[in-house]
């Protein structure tokens, strides 16, 4: 009601110039801003936009990056454990496939799609969405697409299955040798890419692109 009410009072004024506040709903005229400024909600302080700079090259960066490393990840041993010379390898998916083997159908395909499907489906969108963006390829879809992408950032959980993997190396230490594979840098590296990937997006530059490619 709030917003409502304030809109209507803002009616002559262009709403791509007006911002609102996600926590409490306060219009905010949008000043441009220098570059790495964050503009602050003046009733509460919540951050409404930021200007981070180059943040569509770095991001698409490392979006291509993850995606290159999402293979080697995936395909190649986390770790080897050697139980006195009875040598096991383990790949994301051996484990995943083990977990539904001992039953625990629900755990590894919770393991399944927070740790292969959701991060690899993130960085195909993103990479994507910030190409088009880069190349000013003007999709009306990319806005549905977007939001698709913002919903599903909260599911993907890399750096929780990578501090499963740390945990569980620290109990087997006592009965076995335990060496870390390419896979394990590869997929610290691709959980790196997905934090890297948070803190260089600017969604306010993604948002005012689509927002023009939606209305010319
Ligand atoms: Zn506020």
């Amino acid at each position: 009601m709030e917003i409502k009410s304030q809109l209507h009072s803002l009616s002559a004024e262009s709403l791509h110039q007006i911002t609102a506040c996600p926590d409490c709903d306060l219009l905010v005229r949008k000043q441009p801003l220098k570059v790495g400024g964050k503009a602050k909600c003046p009733r509460c302080g919540c951050v409404l936009y930021t200007n981070k700079p180059n943040s569509v090259d770095r991001s698409l960066a490392f979006s291509i990056s993850g995606l290159i490393l999402f293979v080697p990840a995936n395909v190649y041993p986390l770790l080897s454990l050697d139980f006195s010379g009875r040598v096991q390898h383990g790949t994301v998916m051996s484990g995943i496939i083990e977990m539904y083997q001992a039953g625990i159908s629900g755990v590894a395909t919770l393991v399944l799609f927070c740790a292969v499907i959701i991060p690899l489906v993130k960085l195909v969108v993103i990479t994507f969405i910030l190409g088009c963006v880069r190349l000013s390829v003007k999709l009306k879809s990319l806005i549905l697409l977007f939001r698709f992408y913002r919903a599903i950032s909260v599911w993907g959980m890399l750096e929780i299955f990578l501090l499963a993997i740390l945990l569980s190396c620290l109990k087997l230490i006592d009965d076995a040798d335990v060496i870390f594979r390419g896979g394990f840098f590869a997929f610290s590296g691709l959980m790196a890419c997905a934090v890297m990937i948070s803190a260089t997006l600017d969604e306010g530059y993604i948002w005012r692109h689509l927002d023009r490619s939606f209305y010319d």
